[in-house]
């Protein structure tokens, strides 16, 4: 591991001007649970990391109206085992609650699940110049692709890590970030970008910019919604497949409806086929086989990863006669 300066600025102005002083050397640092690891693999070599633990007010749970607003620095431990939310946000606990264990989800943060960097095994392995690192090739392509993506791959064939993005694109959250330019906010959707757009990062913050926090609207009373996830393992492990699905339901028919898959593509995949296909059925009505089908429409899975798609299917499946009884 390079030597490397730590700093603990206490508000955002100074965490921005300390990742934009000298450009490209310094890293933002949450709880660590990805970046420590990067840093020990030597992916990466900054010489100053920006802690945002200092930064009081990145962290929390702020209920306002009608939404509440998740500081980028909550640990996933808070976030699924805050009552309120988990009364009111059920799916979000179910996400955080299916990530790492107990220790990691004490200290990782919010912010930093949704900007961790791939898991793909060419990518975290030091001897593979892989494209997600500045190469010029994406190893997973033609290599050994089991965990990689069936859906929207391009120059890579990662796939998103992260369960907190499905689970919050469902509830149609809003991205916070502050940076050079000052405060923004995005739909969390347009957020992540796939490695056409971006080779370096799976986000689209500048130089500098930070994720503040997330908001997310009271749903409506006749929501309902549901995370599912399958993995290799029960616990400490990353998603082989993930589906956050939320719907509305008014009188027997669905009239909004979410379907989010993660651990299949290199962003969160939205299924607007799948969306599209139940809103305006009658409940009774739904076909969640052919809502399946529908959602993995656009597959494309690579030599070893062909079980993914009846996996997600499967998830799909089940997601739908989940939200539906509710
Ligand atoms: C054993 C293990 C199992 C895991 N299993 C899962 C799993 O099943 N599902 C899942 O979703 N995740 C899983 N993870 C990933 C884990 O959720 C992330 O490592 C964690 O959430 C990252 O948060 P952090 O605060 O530690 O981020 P850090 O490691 O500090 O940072 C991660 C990245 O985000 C950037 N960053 C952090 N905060 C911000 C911010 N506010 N603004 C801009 N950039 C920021 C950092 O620069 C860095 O690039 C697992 C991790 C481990 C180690």
């Amino acid at each position: 591991m390079n030597p490397f300066e730590f700093v603990e600025p206490e508000s955002l102005e100074e965490a921005v001007s300390l990742l934009t002083k000298e450009p490209g050397r310094a890293e933002v640092i949450a709880g660590g649970t990805d970046l420590l690891s990067e840093l020990k693999d030597g992916l990466r070599r900054p010489e100053r990391l920006v802690s945002l633990m200092g930064v009081e007010e990145l962290g929390g749970v702020r209920w306002e109206r009608d939404r509440v607003w998740l500081g980028a620095s909550l640990t996933l431990g808070s976030l699924a085992e805050d009552e309120r939310l988990s009364g009111e946000y059920p799916i979000l606990a179910q996400a955080a609650r299916s990530i790492a264990t107990t220790q990691i989800r004490s200290v990782a943060t919010l912010g930093g699940n949704l900007c961790q960097r791939p898991r793909c095994w060419y990518y975290r392995h030091p001897g593979f110049p892989c494209y997600k690192k500045g190469g010029v090739h994406c190893y997973g392509v033609n290599g050994y692709n089991r965990n990689l993506a069936i859906l929207g791959h391009g120059a890579s064939v990662m796939v998103h890590p992260s369960d907190m993005a499905p689970a919050l694109i469902a509830m149609d959250a809003r991205l916070e970030s502050f940076g050079p330019r000052g405060r923004r906010t995005m739909a969390l959707e347009d957020f992540f970008a796939g490695p056409n757009e971006q080779q370096m990062q799976e986000h689209v913050l500048e130089r500098g910019e930070i994720v503040t926090g997330v908001f997310v609207s009271k749903p409506p009373s006749d929501a309902r919604s549901v995370f599912l996830k399958a993995q290799d393992r029960t616990g400490e492990d990353f998603a082989l497949a993930s589906v956050a699905a939320s719907a509305s339901v008014s009188d027997g028919a669905v009239t909004r409806a979410r379907m989010i898959l993660g651990g299949v593509a290199p962003v969160p995949y939205r299924s607007q086929k799948a969306e599209e296909y139940l809103v305006g059925q009658a409940v009774k009505e739904v076909e969640s086989s052919k809502a399946a089908e529908l959602a993995l429409c656009h597959a494309r899975p690579l030599r070893h990863n062909g079980f993914k798609v009846i996996l997600t299917k499967n998830l799909v499946r089940h997601a739908i006669e989940t939200i539906l009884k509710q």
